[in-house]
């Protein structure tokens, strides 16, 4: 694989970072994750502009314009020959070669890595085909949700406590509220209206919820953004998340309950398709 450092396209293996990188010393970054079909790159403006905000709120320069960053994308999706699958783009605050709590000079430059991953069946996985099944946990994640950090590892361990229960995902809870899931937005569904919680810095800004919210307007869909409980999406018609790794998941079990049919709701799967069809229309 061919990945991108700091201005140079290199085999994976001659990659390099300093060991005093603040993206590893303190996860002190920024991340975005674009996905690609049929070779083209979904809602590429939506997370240059995300992570244009993200940069912003942490006081980060940009490494680059939003004009090379689409052609770094675009030449690590076909030096790859990435048909189907994900763009990785992480920045970090860089080093001026120590560790220390306090910034670096304004003028280090950042670090802007960016990596391919080949996903052959990112559009048909089997998991939006049976639904997923989701466990809840507490949200002990940091205040500033909306902001991309790679500060990912509760996230990382909601999943594995989402696997030894034989389930495939967390959502999140705080002061009784469903904030998220551990990489995705929550929704659910009852008498045909698509209930989620509104934007605030307790969750990421998703790319694909702003899509998703907009196109099931457009189809007529009745949208509310509130607060909801998990008793709530337990006993609703249906459920889903929304990311741009995933699309439109179905959800199809919460903490043992399983929801309609336990098979994939009929809004979901709409929305999905919908989504994927103007997804892939509306590539670059
Ligand atoms: N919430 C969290 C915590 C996430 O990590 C993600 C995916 N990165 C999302 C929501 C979904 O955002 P997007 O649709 O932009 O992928």
């Amino acid at each position: 694989r061919t990945v991108y450092v700091n201005g140079e396209y290199l085999p994976e293996t001659e990659a390099k970072v300093s060991i005093f990188d603040r993206g590893f010393l303190m996860a002190d970054a920024v991340y975005e994750v674009t996905s690609v079909l049929d070779g083209k790159l979904i809602d590429f403006d939506g997370h240059a502009v995300r992570l244009k905000r993200s940069l912003d709120e942490l006081e980060m320069a940009e490494p680059c314009s939003q004009q090379e960053l689409l052609e770094i994308h675009r030449k690590l999706v076909d030096l790859n020959g990435i048909v189907a699958g994900l763009v990785y783009l992480q920045v970090t605050r860089g080093s001026d070669g120590d560790r220390d709590f306090v910034f670096p000079a304004a003028d280090t430059p950042p670090s802007l890595v960016l990596f391919t991953q080949s996903k052959p069946s990112l559009a048909d996985s089997p998991e939006s085909k049976r639904g997923a099944k989701i466990i809840s946990i507490e949200d002990i994640r940091w205040g500033r949700r909306d902001i991309k950090t790679v500060q990912l590892l509760y996230p990382s361990m909601g999943k594995m406590m989402a696997k030894k229960a034989g389930c495939d995902d967390a959502w999140m809870i705080e002061d009784g509220y469903v904030t998220e899931g551990t990489s995705n937005n929550a929704y659910f569904v009852k008498n045909g209206k698509i209930v989620t919680r509104p934007l605030s810095n307790d969750i990421l800004h998703g790319i694909t919820r702003k899509a998703v919210l907009r196109l099931a307007q457009e189809a007529q869909m009745e949208v509310e953004e509130r607060l909801f409980t998990i008793d709530e999406a337990k006993t609703a018609d249906e459920a889903f998340t929304t990311s741009a790794s995933a699309f439109v998941m179905p959800v199809v079990e919460i903490d043992g309950a399983t929801l309609g049919d336990g098979t994939p709701g009929p809004i979901a799967r709409r929305l999905r398709e919908i989504y994927l069809d103007e997804a892939r229309k509306t590539a670059i």
